[in-house]
């Protein structure tokens, strides 16, 4: 087999989110954000595994995400959408028992006009200027708004994996002055805002990255295992180069491995000349460009020809990656390619 070994470990999963759970107090509700496939690992597979660890509020990005979710959980777990109810939604929303965040006045008269007594929360901006009502606009409809039942009233944190950033204190404050007193649950954290802590947590927390074995939850045990088969070795003589545009020329006689994998696999670019891959705890750097399909990698310095080599795992995290490609943990997990064999390790499906 010569394509790259994606091993994504479900036991791991669940103990983050069990650990992120942890961190709050017992009377607040610790959800799962699995958008973007589950941050690119597998939407099915995860959410159950998180439903099995106790998690009973998933999160996706866009209303067509619900899909895969609803299927993977049955009919028991609330599904709620940040994008809200968007034009076309309504039928998706109503099939799959959605509930919109919804995000603005358009929002909320389409919601109550097309599904009338449809569970809705409502995301408010709280300084980010991303998505959700902003201070003027929720004053004007929150009466409104609040003698419809909404379940929940959410924002969400821009700075929130910087804890000493003064926005922190900022949107918290907003949050509270928009819905002290409203008697509705609350929601402002994800990973990053749990572990700023109890002032942050209110009703509900929403961790997405720090399920997945990302930063900023540095205690989080890595989800994600990649390793990439060698294709082929050669020795070069000093002054030959590797890949193309020759951007990598050995100064010494050096041993190169081909491993299968490259940026059709989401391994950036970036990492051309910059990144390592390991042979269990030896860094092998990488030599000259990614190309598409295969990556040049220094071997010179082990012992004997190595059959794989590992891109992530316990020596490699997906922020050592992301740091060496000039990224986050988050893009290097959502952008891992379709082309891996992959594996669900300890698994209970
Ligand atoms: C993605 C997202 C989350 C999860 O964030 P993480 O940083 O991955 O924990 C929570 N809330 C909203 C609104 C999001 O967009």
């Amino acid at each position: 087999m010569s394509i790259g070994r994606l091993t994504i470990d479900l036991d791991a999963l669940a103990e983050n989110w069990r650990a992120l759970d942890a961190m709050s107090a017992p009377e607040v509700q610790t959800a799962a954000v699995v958008k973007a496939d589950a941050y690119g690992l597998g939407v099915a597979k995860a959410a159950r595994a998180l439903a099995a660890a106790g998690a009973r509020r998933f999160f996706v990005a866009v209303a067509e995400e619900g899909s895969a979710v609803r299927e993977a959980l049955g009919p028991g777990p609330e599904i709620a959408v940040f994008s809200g109810h968007m034009p076309g939604d309504t039928d998706m929303i109503h099939d799959l028992a959605l509930v919109p965040m919804l995000n603005s006045i358009d929002q909320m008269t389409r919601h109550f006009e097309a599904l009338p007594g449809h569970p809705f929360g409502i995301q408010l901006d709280t300084g980010m200027n991303r998505l959700g009502m902003e201070p003027a606009e929720w004053a004007a409809v929150r009466e409104l708004a609040l003698g419809q039942g909404p379940r929940l009233l959410m924002s969400h944190l821009a700075c929130a994996d910087e804890p000493d950033h003064e926005m922190n204190r900022q949107q918290l404050d907003a949050f509270i002055e928009m819905t002290e007193g409203t008697g509705v649950p609350r929601s402002l954290a994800a990973t990053g805002g749990i572990l700023l802590g109890p002032e942050y947590h209110f009703d509900l927390t929403r961790p997405g990255i720090g399920l997945y074995g990302g930063l900023p939850y540095e205690d989080a045990r890595p989800v994600a295992e990649l390793e990439l088969p060698v294709i082929q070795i050669r020795d070069l003589k000093a002054g030959e180069s590797v890949g193309y545009g020759n951007t990598f020329v050995a100064d010494r006689p050096t041993r190169v491995a081909t491993v299968s994998g490259g940026y059709a696999d989401g391994l950036s670019r970036h990492l051309s000349n910059h990144g390592v891959l390991f042979f269990e705890d030896t860094p092998c750097p990488i030599l000259g460009r990614v190309s598409m399909d295969m990556i040049g990698v220094d071997v010179s310095h082990l012992q004997a020809a190595p059959p794989a080599l590992a891109m992530l795992g316990a020596q490699q995290t997906v922020d050592d990656l992301a740091q060496a490609a000039g990224t986050i943990g988050y893009e290097v997990l959502t952008q891992l390619g379709r082309r891996y064999a992959r594996r669900y390790a300890r698994g209970r499906d």
